[in-house]
Parts: structure tokens; C-alpha cells; sequence
């Protein structure tokens, strides 16, 4: 499928052709740049996409453009401004995924924050699965621990520390397996290199604490609230490596991949190495509630019409 004709870049919507950077820009040498990862999911026959929780994402962009503490002229309400004005202008009729990027766009040598403004830009491009959903995943645990919150703040979306998840990931791929699980510098369960981590023993749902070094999920934040409301206990504290091995499921999850769920890990199968039953339970509550089928929780869809054939 080809990508949507209009991005916004340097504060107005233009081509995505000319939504270009020069080779010398800062965010691209030192990753000095804050993202984010939306969906919108595409409902036919109303020609609506629903934005899953729009707020909550710009939120967490700027509190990461806090966390860098570089000058930023937007806000809240006019990044969803920008974010709905663009939908309207590409029209979308398939499911979509929308980066938007805060960024160092000056060209000044060195990895400078102090005194700096920061350039905003947003695209989508069509997007279905990002990671297989129709089978499990096999996950090693990487030999590259995740970069720490006091290194890089994990809490925040930073384009820097995404080289951390490159290498865990390129190790996993090399290796034969789907995706790495990242331990943090203390040897706990930390998360997968875009994703969240979730484990199920005895029937109690348990996933690494805020505190463990890792992104503070929007999707994670979305499963525990369903599996309480579905009377699954959850809780959040550190994770040993050795506990995954002997967990009844395990799941990531993330904006790309939703929940996809783990059958092995080190070649060891979790389980019986076949989708556990709070998984499933959850999987399907969660894209019920995205696509806007469970009306308790329709406020996290943003439903925004789309004019067809535009
Ligand atoms: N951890 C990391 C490192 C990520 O990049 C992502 C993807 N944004 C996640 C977890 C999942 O976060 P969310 O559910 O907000 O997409």
C-alpha cells in the first residue's frame, strides 16, 4: 500500500515528498529527538478512523519534551488539532499508524539540549499487523541490558535510545528468534525492545513496575485497567529472568504489536507453548475496545470522519 500524499513539517501540512531534513541535522546525528507511535483504526462502514487514545499519547510526548527541557511552541490541544487536520487531509480508508517527531532540527555541531527549540513534524502511513498475530512469538533474552532511566530517562520516547533496541533486536533476528527481552542494569525483567512485557502465573497478571526502567506503555496502562475491570489481579513489580521460564503465559504489549503473545522464550516453551486463557480473554477485549465496540470504554477512541475517495 502506498504511503499517504501529506505530512506536517515546519508548521504547515505540505507533500510528504518535501517533508525532508538536511543530511547535517542534530536529531538525525545524535538522536536528539522525542516520538510517538499512534493508531487509528478504520471502520468502513461509518468511514470514521478511530485514534485510539489521542490525548494520552501527545501527553506522553510532552512529557518527554519536558524530560529533554528544550523549548516547544505546541500545545496539547494543537497537537491533536494537527494530528485530526492531517487524518481529514490524507482521507485514510485502511488502519494507520502516526509518528510524530519532536526534534533538534538545527544543524550546529555537538549533541547540544541547552537553549535549544524544538521542530515538530507528524506523518502516517498505512499499517495492519507489526508484528505476526496469528501465531506466537520466540523471544530470547538479550545480552544488552536496557539503557537505564538514569542514563536515558526510559520513561520518555527518545529517539537516542532506540540504538539500545536496535541491538537487542538485530541479536534477536540474527539469532533466529522474533524479538529480545531486555533486562535492566539490575538484572531484572525490563521489556521487549518496543514493547511491554506481561506474565501470567497462577492466575495473577504481573508486569515489571514503572520504577524497572522501562516506557511507560499506553497499551500497558490499557491492559491492566481491562484485566481489573474483567476481576484479573494485577501486579506491577520486578520480574526475575528465571521467572519467565517458568510463567503459564506471557505477552508483549505495544501500540505496533497490540498484544501478541509469547510461545517460547530461550527456546523454552511458555506453557504449553500454545495462547494461554487470559491472554486470549484480553487480546479480544482489547481490539473489541479499539475498535470501538465496548461502550465502556469508547472515550479512548477519537472518532474522526473521513471523507472517501478525497
Ligand atoms: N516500550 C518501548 C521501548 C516502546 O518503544 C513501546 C512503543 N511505544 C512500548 C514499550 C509500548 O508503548 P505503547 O503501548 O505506548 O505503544
Amino acid at each position: 500500500m502506498t504511503n499517504f500524499n501529506y505530512a506536517f513539517f515546519e508548521n504547515k501540512f505540505v507533500d510528504l515528498a518535501e517533508a525532508k531534513v538536511s543530511i547535517m541535522t542534530n536529531a538525525l546525528q545524535y538522536g536528539t529527538g522525542v516520538f510517538g507511535g499512534i493508531r487509528g483504526y478504520y471502520n468502513a462502514q461509518r468511514k470514521q478512523i478511530l485514534v485510539f487514545r489521542i490525548e494520552d499519547h501527545y501527553k506522553r510526548i510532552l512529557s518527554s519534551v519536558n524530560l529533554l527541557g528544550c523549548a516547544f511552541n505546541y500545545t496539547l490541544e494543537e497537537l491533536i488539532d494537527i494530528h485530526i487536520q492531517l487524518i481529514k487531509k490524507n482521507a485514510p480508508t485502511c488502519n494507520s499508524y502516526f509518528r510524530p517527531f519532536a526534534y533538534v532540527g538545527n544543524t550546529s555541531l555537538g549533541p547540544n539540549l541547552s537553549g535549544v527549540g524544538l521542530s515538530y513534524a507528524l506523518y502516517m502511513i498505512p499499517l495492519e499487523d507489526y508484528m505476526p498475530t496469528n501465531k506466537g512469538l520466540s523471544l530470547m533474552v538479550s545480552s544488552w541490558r536496557r539503557v537505564g532511566d538514569n542514563s536515558i530517562p526510559s520513561r520518555g520516547k527518545f529517539s537516542g535510545a532506540y540504538l539500545n533496541s536496535a541491538f537487542a533486536r538485530k541479536e534477536a533476528n540474527d539469532n533466529g528468534f522474533d524479538e529480545a527481552i531486555f533486562l535492566n542494569e539490575s538484572g531484572y525483567v525490563c521489556e521487549g525492545s518496543a514493547e511491554n512485557l506481561f506474565m501470567v502465573r497462577d492466575g495473577v497478571l504481573i508486569t515489571p513496575s514503572q520504577s524497572d526502567d522501562i516506557l511507560e506503555g499506553i497499551t500497558r496502562r490499557t491492559i491492566i485497567e481491562l484485566a481489573r475491570d474483567l476481576g484479573i489481579s494485577v501486579v506491577e513489580r520486578t520480574i526475575d529472568r528465571s521467572e519467565l521460564y517458568v510463567a503459564d503465559e506471557v505477552f508483549l504489549t505495544g501500540t505496533g504489536c497490540q498484544l501478541a503473545w509469547v510461545s517460547a522464550i530461550d527456546r523454552r516453551n511458555v506453557g504449553n507453548g500454545q495462547i494461554g486463557p487470559i491472554s486470549e480473554k484480553l487480546r479480544a477485549l482489547y481490539f473489541d475496545t479499539v475498535h470501538g465496540k465496548v461502550t465502556k470504554y469508547a472515550s479512548w477512541c477519537r472518532v474522526v470522519d473521513v471523507e472517501d475517495g478525497k
